[in-house]
């Protein structure tokens, strides 16, 4: 792996951990005795699938770039942290590689948002899309969707992806409001609704027609940050809810 490729993955997979749309993580345990192993920052988590198996993915960000400033996040324009972005070329040719090699047996793609949702969402769904018709590549796939991105996109992007999801990020309207002004939740409901209404309906066509498409067949899920505006305790109803981060 070349240096620019290394420094890429070491800055997105660090990125990445605060999507926490997984069961595990890495630790801060480093090879430091020339020994046996490396817990440490490998941008490498754990997941369940819908038949329920634990398979390990690629959890990175595609860019760290970003549009948007929302207060409780890394990525936000305002941070002054050092921006990089991988291509789509990149991203496919680091999972097949490590896929190649055992690290893996998925991939977990989020981003920033850069210019806007459908220019960022298009290139997730290329990733997905490259590997799974030019490298035929059946593992897992976890697609974060862009809140704002259209409805064509989430479609097509749940014919190949095996989960997709969208953070609710803040439970209250007026949450989101203070902490991120910039952003508007009818951009999460929607494309979550989307995705409600696909699931079902592929799942209804599959029933009659064997060999109708699979869409999102693990589903969707989201994530919330409980704690941020003092707000401690609240009902939740959703798809389902795959992580809460809780703020001391
Ligand atoms: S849009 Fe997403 S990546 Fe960008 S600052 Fe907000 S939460 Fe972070």
């Amino acid at each position: 792996m070349s240096d620019a490729i290394s420094e890429k993955l070491k800055i997105l997979a660090d990125a990445a951990k605060y999507d926490v749309s997984c069961s595990s993580s890495g630790s801060k345990r480093k090879n430091d005795n020339k020994g046996l192993g490396d817990a440490y920052g490998s941008g490498i988590c754990h997941t369940y699938t819908e038949d329920g198996r634990c398979v390990s993915l690629l959890k990175i960000l595609l860019t760290n770039f970003c549009i948007y400033d929302c207060a409780y996040c890394v990525t936000r324009r305002s941070n002054d942290i050092k921006r990089v972005a991988f291509t789509v070329q990149e991203v496919v040719d680091l999972t097949i590689n490590f896929y190649r090699r055992n690290y893996i047996e998925g991939l977990f793609l989020s981003s920033g948002i850069f210019k806007n949702a459908d220019y960022t969402m298009e290139r997730l769904v290329r990733v997905a899309k490259k590997l799974r018709t030019e490298h035929k590549f059946n593992g897992y796939i976890h697609l974060k969707s862009i809140p704002g991105a259209s409805d064509e996109l989430m479609q097509e992007a749940g014919l190949y992806a095996d989960r997709l999801s969208v953070n609710i990020e803040i439970p209250t309207e007026q949450g989101l409001k203070l902490l991120a002004p910039e952003k508007d939740r009818k951009d999460m409901i929607g494309p979550m609704n989307y995705l409600k209404g696909a699931i079902v309906k592929a799942e209804d066509e599959r029933k009659t027609l064997r060999h109708a498409p699979l869409f999102a067949p693990a589903g969707q899920s989201t994530q919330m940050i409980i704690g941020a505006t003092g707000n401690r305790t609240k009902t939740l109803c959703t798809p389902r809810i795959s992580s809460i981060r809780v703020l001391a």
